[in-house]
């Protein structure tokens, strides 16, 4: 049932039978049928799964993911995630997700705020005090998150808020701004290299993607190829990241810009220090993992590496870091959106940026620490300091 690869991790830490009993299952999951009746013919039905995969730590964070084949076991494969992405950032969550199984296109923006009044509706109690945290997924957004907000009056209650309803400047940029941070501290500890040496390549050019490129190409380094859903582009000299981003964000995708075209499956063999995958699971697998020239990678998405494609990378040495750490830099920045609420302070974008860096600087070094004592892969030490500060929080609660 876990993702988490319990045997392997008793090997360089202590987890006592009740902590694995604990961590390797969810707390909690609910699914419940979400109707709304929208005109005097039509009502919409949703599937919604609610999951608290551990909350030890503090309140299941996690996001709301709309979609037409979500199901209660990918909201729960998500839920665990967020634990141990919250646990290794040191960030005072839980981890939690919802899943609305609907298709979001198909939804009108006046049909999906009933839905998620709906939602909350049906979610109310453990959403006003605070037992669930959500956030924006798949198919929400800012004005789904203030809706929320709306109808409880609780500005902590949500975070991914719009940045004038009690949101946080900086939350837009900020998983972006910890891939490229994790990037710049992989080239710094890792392979030794300056910024301005560094050649990057980043696959996929959403949130994620292109804010990862753009803080890349301000640090200095040469961005030599990006990539969308429908291919990308390559200069080995480097691209011209600030106009590609300006394209993008005014066309909606790199379809159309200029320049050298190049597949998203030759973007990843590319030869560069860091090739940062952040457009989707599974990009590196069995079959191309052999042919993969990145000294490093760094995982902005979530799950790009499959454990077949993890296996090959670390019998070829590549250093891969994984997402748990180097895509949490989103939940970092709805740590402090929640604190933020909580405290009624105004925080600017730049103290959202200093904590992203910190909380990932932290973790990082710890990182790089445990894979150098125990010789282990960077994927198992985040494990190993996640499990760690897991199993010393129920010691703290007396859970075990
Ligand atoms: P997004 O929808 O904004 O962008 C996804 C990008 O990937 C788009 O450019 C899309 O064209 C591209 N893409 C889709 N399929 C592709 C394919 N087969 N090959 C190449 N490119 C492809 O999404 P996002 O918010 O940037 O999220 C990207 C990843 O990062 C997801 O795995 C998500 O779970 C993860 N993530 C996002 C956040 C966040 O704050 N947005 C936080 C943590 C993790």
């Amino acid at each position: 049932m876990s993702n988490v690869d319990f045997e392997l991790l008793r090997k360089y830490t202590a987890i006592p039978a009740p902590a694995e009993r604990i961590l390797a299952r969810p707390e909690r999951e609910t699914s419940f049928d979400i109707s709304i009746k929208i005109s005097a013919e039509q009502v919409i039905h949703g599937d919604c799964f609610v999951v608290y995969y551990n909350t030890v730590r503090g309140p299941a964070k996690g996001g709301i993911r709309l979609a037409p084949d979500v199901t209660l076991e990918e909201t729960r494969d998500l839920a665990e995630r967020m634990v141990w992405k919250t646990a290794l950032a040191r960030i005072p969550f839980g981890g939690g997700k919802s899943g609305i199984r609907l298709d979001p296109r198909k939804l009108s923006r006046f049909e999906k705020t009933a839905l998620i009044k709906e939602y909350v509706h049906l979610m109310a109690l453990e959403l006003s005090n605070g037992m669930y945290v959500p956030a924006p997924d798949m198919g929400t957004n800012a004005t789904d998150m203030a809706v929320i907000f709306g109808e409880l009056h609780i500005p902590e209650c949500v975070t991914g808020k719009p940045p004038r309803v009690g949101g946080l400047p900086g939350r837009r940029e900020a998983t972006g701004r910890g891939v490229s941070h994790t990037a710049l501290l992989t080239l710094r500890d890792v392979l030794k290299k300056k910024p301005s040496d560094a050649r990057v390549a980043v696959q996929g050019f959403g949130n994620v993607g292109s804010y990862t490129a753009l803080f890349l190409h301000e640090a200095g380094a040469k961005v030599v190829a990006v990539s969308d859903v429908n291919g990308g582009l390559q200069d080995p000299n480097g691209l011209d990241i600030p106009a590609l981003f300006a394209y993008a964000q005014k066309n909606g995708s790199l379809d159309g810009a200029p320049g050298k075209k190049i597949s998203n499956d030759d973007l990843l063999l590319l030869e560069v220090d860091v090739l940062a995958p952040c457009a989707k699971e599974d990009q590196i697998h069995g079959e191309n993992a052999g042919k993969i020239r990145a000294a490093a990678i760094v995982e902005g998405a979530n799950g790009p590496t499959t454990p077949e494609g993890d296996k090959i990378l670390n019998k070829r040495k590549i250093f891969a870091v994984p997402d748990i750490l180097t895509n949490a830099g989103g939940v970092i920045a709805s740590y402090v959106e929640w604190r933020q609420a909580k405290s009624g302070a105004i925080t600017a974008k730049e103290e959202t940026f200093q904590v992203v860096e910190e909380r990932i600087g932290i973790a990082f070094d710890d990182m790089v620490k445990l894979a150098r004592a125990k010789k282990i892969p960077f994927r198992t030490a985040c494990q190993v300091s996640a499990a760690e500060e897991l199993v010393s929080s129920l010691v703290d609660r007396d859970w075990i």
